[in-house]
């Protein structure tokens, strides 16, 4: 039987020399494969305490989204900036190139839920460590950070130390 990392396709030089790319278009269109991948990053929500779960655009929204409807759970949509019509809390966090503004709405997490959230995939770990104190200033716990692959060798799991972090895929 196939194994989810069957289904990623890996792209050498893509979006720049030397760099691989994992592409998760592969998995989502073979309908065994997007069933594997939501199953298995299903798993690891299910093991901990989750009130909300929350997903990053765009990406954590496709993997994010059939969960939170499987376990009955509410979505929390974080986004670029610019896109939420109502007051929102917003973090800056550096990428390559300079830097990226998130930012969510002020009222979609309560004081003392407990959040999850779900990427497709962690690199420098910039981008979820800027959900994860965005998410901490309106008062949510971060339970778990769930991505479904992980490019070990970037040393994200460094930066969310503190936190509890699965991946479905590792590649070193
Ligand atoms: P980070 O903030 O450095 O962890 O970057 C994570 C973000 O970069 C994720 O939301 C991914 O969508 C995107 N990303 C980086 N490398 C890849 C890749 O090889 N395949 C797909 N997405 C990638």
């Amino acid at each position: 039987m196939k194994k989810v990392e069957d289904y990623v396709r890996s792209i050498p030089d893509f979006p720049e020399p030397g760099i691989i790319f994992r592409d998760v278009t592969s998995i989502l269109q073979d309908a065994d494969g997007l069933q594997l991948a939501i199953d298995e990053m299903q798993h690891f929500v299910e093991e901990v305490d989750c009130d909300v779960i929350c997903g990053t655009e765009s990406r954590g929204f496709i993997f994010g989204m059939p969960i939170a409807y499987n376990l009955h759970k509410p979505f929390v949509p974080i986004r670029k900036k610019g896109k939420l019509p109502l007051e929102t809390v917003e973090e800056s966090y550096d990428l390559e190139y300079g830097s990226a503004t998130i930012e969510m709405h002020k009222d979609s997490i309560k004081p003392g839920q407990k959040v999850v959230i779900i990427d497709d995939l962690i690199a420098t770990g910039g981008t979820v460590e800027a959900c994860a104190k965005m998410i901490e200033r309106l008062g949510g716990e971060v339970t778990r950070i769930v991505f479904l692959m992980e490019l070990a060798g970037l040393k994200g799991r460094e930066k969310l130390a503190k936190y509890d972090v699965k991946s479905v895929i590792r590649y070193d």
